[in-house]
């Protein structure tokens, strides 16, 4: 089982980094700049005048499901399909203040201002990660530089926001596309803390611990076996693979393992933490040739609790898009969203296949 130990001996082999430099914007919320070379002026003042960042958001408990649902009715503000020349993920420029007052930064992370979760009564936090300054980028065109920053802010934040009294889970995502309902273009990801642990994490977590109760070792490492074994692989590198999982359930879904095992980013090697970020990266273009049009996506990364089941999990990067054909999407509808059934209508051997041939064609 991973220790505070472990991830400090981890981030010292990994040297001192990239410059982080964390700023207050003018409502109270922190924002950290991450940038890929060191010594970049980041002191720029946040001009805006706005009201003190105080999130009304709570967690309601099911009992019927035995779920928490969060309630964040404040959400409902919130920024929508901005114009380009309006989006608050651009730098600031003269005239126009963004969330970023720097007037370019390479990666930032910082408190969403509309979030999800946070304040006394839900706990928590909800932060915002800008990938790049580039509106007009997307993940897939990052540079290997930019990716190793994006591996450190990503392996900051699961750190301290682990740290964070309360904090269950911390979920590392991104939401591409409108079809997908995100509510803006410019190339970025989410990160939620958790005060508790959400229903499918806690699911796998419960099945780990059966199987290790039964089998004496980790679950995930023997699916990781049996799927590098099958046909559905879609790449590999010597220490990952990425595979359609035979009971994928959407239309075209890809999970990366490292084959050791390792229960979260912090854990990683700076070699490692590399070599997945690039196979990462490898997986987002190939969804970005699957069709006529780049693909709407999700994608998430399972890593350890912040508790003591920490030692039963196994890091994974988890990419699906809900588009099954040109212009055709999946829903998740009375089936999926009622009885939690989920119905594929791609066969996942086929879907692999299809990934496959993705990795050798030029962008579509
Ligand atoms: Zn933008």
């Amino acid at each position: 089982m991973p220790t505070e130990t472990d991830h400090a001996a981890a981030a010292a082999r990994r040297g001192p980094g990239p410059a982080r430099t964390a700023v207050q914007l003018a409502d109270g919320r922190e924002l950290l700049y991450f940038d890929d070379v060191p010594g970049l002026d980041r002191s720029a003042p946040d001009q805006r005048v706005l009201p003190p960042h105080a999130p009304r958001s709570e967690v309601r408990y099911d009992p019927v499901q035995g779920e928490w649902v969060v309630v964040a009715a404040h959400r409902q503000d919130r920024t929508h399909l901005p114009a380009p020349g309006e989006c608050p993920l651009c730098p600031s420029a003269p005239g126009r203040q963004t969330e970023i007052p720097a007037s370019g930064y390479h990666v930032v992370a910082f408190e969403n201002r509309f979030p999800t979760l946070g304040g006394p009564p839900a706990g928590g936090r909800c932060e915002v990660v800008c990938f790049t300054d580039d509106h007009e980028s997307s993940f897939s065109r990052l540079t290997d530089r930019r990716l190793e920053t994006v591996a450190r802010a990503w392996t900051d934040r699961t750190v301290e926001l682990s740290r964070l009294p309360g904090v269950e889970y911390v979920f590392v995502f991104e939401n591409r596309g409108p079809e997908i309902g995100a509510t803006l273009q410019h190339p970025h990801g989410q990160i939620y803390a958790f005060p508790y642990l959400p229903a499918r994490v806690a699911r796998a977590l419960d099945m780990a611990r059966a199987y290790r109760a039964e089998h004496r070792s980790c679950l995930f490492c023997s699916v990781v076996a049996a799927e590098e074994a099958a046909e559905r692989v879609v790449a590999r590198t010597d220490g990952f693979v990425a595979f359609v999982p035979e009971a994928a359930r959407w239309p075209y879904e890809v999970h990366i393992y490292p084959r050791r095992h390792v229960g979260g980013l912090p854990e990683l090697e700076p070699a490692e933490q590399a070599e997945l970020m690039s196979l990462y990266r490898d997986v987002l273009a190939r969804f970005d040739r699957l069709f006529d049009a780049p693909a709407p996506y999700m994608a998430h990364f399972q890593q350890a609790p912040a508790g003591p089941d920490a030692g039963l999990a196994h890091l994974s990067a988890r990419i699906f898009t809900s588009r099954r054909a040109p212009g055709k999407l999946k829903y998740l509808a009375a089936s999926e969203s009622g009885a939690g059934a989920f119905i594929n209508d791609v066969l996942p051997e086929q879907a692999a296949r299809r990934l496959r041939e993705a990795g050798t064609r030029p962008p579509g």
